[in-house]
């Protein structure tokens, strides 16, 4: 597994953010804070329909917005619901034209808007050259733009969570991405702390922070006051693909796995002509990685989207096929269960400009 290591315009340490991506300080209060959400910008199939667009997944972290995939018509989605939203990171898992039409759009929309936080742009091997093609369109930006390959494989390190690219199974090169928080802290018990005569005040928080204290009767260590190490979320996001082993390892145990349902069962032949799922595949995957909830998509527009849910559900009954702009919450485990919110990225008032 290789940690790939980032060359941005701005090295770490010399950012003058403190938001950028890896400079700011671990501060293990701060991952209890943070809100988790899955906004689908594009459920279609390949082509494009008056309801669905091209592929797009927005996920927001706290403050930080990672982009999956940029179908044709991206900006248009975001535009109708959360507005033009300044993405930090876009990983693109393959270069079919209805997962990065919209990409060469979106960059200069920014740059049109005078953007100028740096952009970090993933994909699989061939991402150089396919961003050399586009240099034409797109013309000089005014931000940095960093684009890195990925190999499936790579993880991508954050403060707090890593992205990791795993290989699926499609006709071209591709890859899919998981989202894997880290191991939150276990939780503090105030009351043993200070029975171990610990004053509350800056001695909880240093416990807190991983650092032994003075207690009245002598040095107290954060594993005597703390509970076990609670599980971080996940994401996975399959792109298009075959049912594969590499999504079920990727995706064990995950919060939301978003998955390539192109096909029903009665067309399976054709999926696996074409690399990509039927949404009982997806479902048998999602059963067998464990994962809390299944988002069909990619579903082709032959099918009665309800009808292909309907066979994914008698497999995996946590399924659900998102429309364009529903939005999944993910809170931590101990505070409750995945969410499906229809319509929720509509519910946020969008900016006005343009
Ligand atoms: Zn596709
Ligand atoms: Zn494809």
């Amino acid at each position: 597994m290789r940690s790939i290591q980032l060359s941005y315009g701005r090295r770490r340490g010399e950012s003058s953010d403190p938001d950028w991506i890896n400079v700011r300080p671990r501060d293990p209060t701060r991952l209890s804070r943070m809100d988790l959400s899955v906004a689908f910008l594009g459920t279609g199939g390949p082509v494009p329909t008056a309801l669905r667009g091209t592929a797009s997944v927005l996920v927001t972290r706290g403050g930080e917005k990672l982009m999956f995939d940029c179908g044709e018509g991206t900006q248009r989605q975001l535009r109708r619901s959360l507005g033009l939203v300044q993405v930090d990171e876009i990983y693109l898992t393959h270069f079919h034209l209805d997962h990065c039409l919209g990409l060469p759009g979106l960059l200069k929309t920014y740059d049109l808007n005078d953007r100028d936080e740096p952009l970090l742009l993933f994909g699989p091997v061939g991402l150089h050259k396919l961003m050399k093609d586009l240099q034409p369109l797109i013309g000089r930006l005014g931000f940095h733009l960093e684009v890195e390959e990925l190999e499936p494989g790579d993880v991508v390190p954050h403060v707090d969570y890593e992205m990791e690219a795993f290989p699926v199974e499609h006709r071209t090169r591709a890859l899919g991405y998981a989202m894997l928080e880290d191991d939150r802290p276990g939780r503090f018990d105030p009351e043993e702390a200070e029975r171990l005569g610990v004053a509350p005040g800056p001695s909880f928080k240093a416990l807190q922070d991983g650092e032994i204290v003075d207690g009245t009767d002598g040095k107290v260590r954060p594993d005597q006051v703390m509970g076990e190490d609670r599980l971080g979320r996940a994401v996975a996001i399959t792109g298009d693909t075959g049912p594969c082993r590499a999504t079920i390892e990727a995706a064990r145990e995950a919060d939301l796995l978003v998955h390539d349902a192109s096909f029903m069962v009665e067309d399976q032949e054709r999926a696996r002509e074409t690399g990509h799922s039927t949404g009982v595949e997806a479902a048998e995957v999602a059963a067998e990685a464990g994962v809390k909830m299944l988002a069909l998509v990619h579903i082709s527009s032959r099918y009665h989207v309800g009808k292909a849910l309907e066979e994914a559900r008698e497999v995996f009954p946590e399924t659900f096929a998102p429309r364009d702009f529903d939005v999944v919450e993910i809170p931590f485990p101990e505070r409750g269960e995945p969410t499906l919110i229809p319509k929720g990225a509509k519910k946020a008032p969008p900016q006005t400009s343009g």
